[in-house]
């Protein structure tokens, strides 16, 4: 038996990521390439995800757990200043992006249309358990107006301080609309 290195088996394993993702692209219709038309990085599922219990819509969430601490305690905080943050969503999988994205072609939408506010599989953010979708009582869930509330206010002062990051700002250079409810956890890489 021959003993690979590290080095050898993190090829392999990218590899067959590489060629999982291409597959799903093309039951999807999406073209060849979409890493350097999106510039969207390649995000990979985690080892480890931790129950992070309910969402507004009463779905159960997961996260890591060092996202889910930062989460909780920016949370906590903003809260003692009057501030209520609700989770929207956290972690999805590369076979549920694929499905929601099916889903809304087969409702009859364009791909075009849809990946304007969809990553193709293998490059949402919130397969890595770190994203979080976040909204408040007084604006309509994944809606740009969600910039206008104190919640965003809040957020755009603070979260750096919990590792938090806006990842699609308003005229960033990814193909991925501006998205003020998408934040991602980023001090644990
Ligand atoms: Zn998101």
């Amino acid at each position: 038996m021959v003993i690979k290195t590290e080095n050898e088996l993190l090829a392999a394993f990218n590899t067959a990521y590489n060629t999982r993702i291409a597959d799903l692209h093309a039951s999807l219709g999406i073209a060849p390439g979409y890493a350097q038309r999106s510039g969207l990085p390649l995000q990979f599922e985690p080892d480890e995800l931790v129950d992070a219990g309910k969402d507004m819509f009463d779905r159960d969430q997961k996260l890591t757990a060092p996202a889910l601490a930062a989460w909780l305690a920016m949370q906590r905080s903003a809260a003692q200043q009057g501030v209520t943050l609700l989770l929207v969503s956290a972690y999805r999988s590369v076979d549920y992006q694929t499905q929601l994205i099916r889903k809304k072609l087969d409702s009859g939408r364009t791909l075009e249309d849809v990946m304007q506010f969809n990553a193709a599989p293998g490059f949402s953010e919130h397969h890595t358990g770190r994203a979080i979708d976040i909204a408040c009582p007084d604006a309509e869930p994944l809606q740009q107006i969600f910039e206008n509330t104190n919640a965003f206010k809040w957020l755009s002062a603070n979260a750096g301080g919990f590792g938090f990051v806006m990842t699609y700002p308003r005229d960033h250079r990814h193909a991925i609309s501006y998205e003020p409810w998408h934040w991602c956890f980023n001090l644990d890489q």
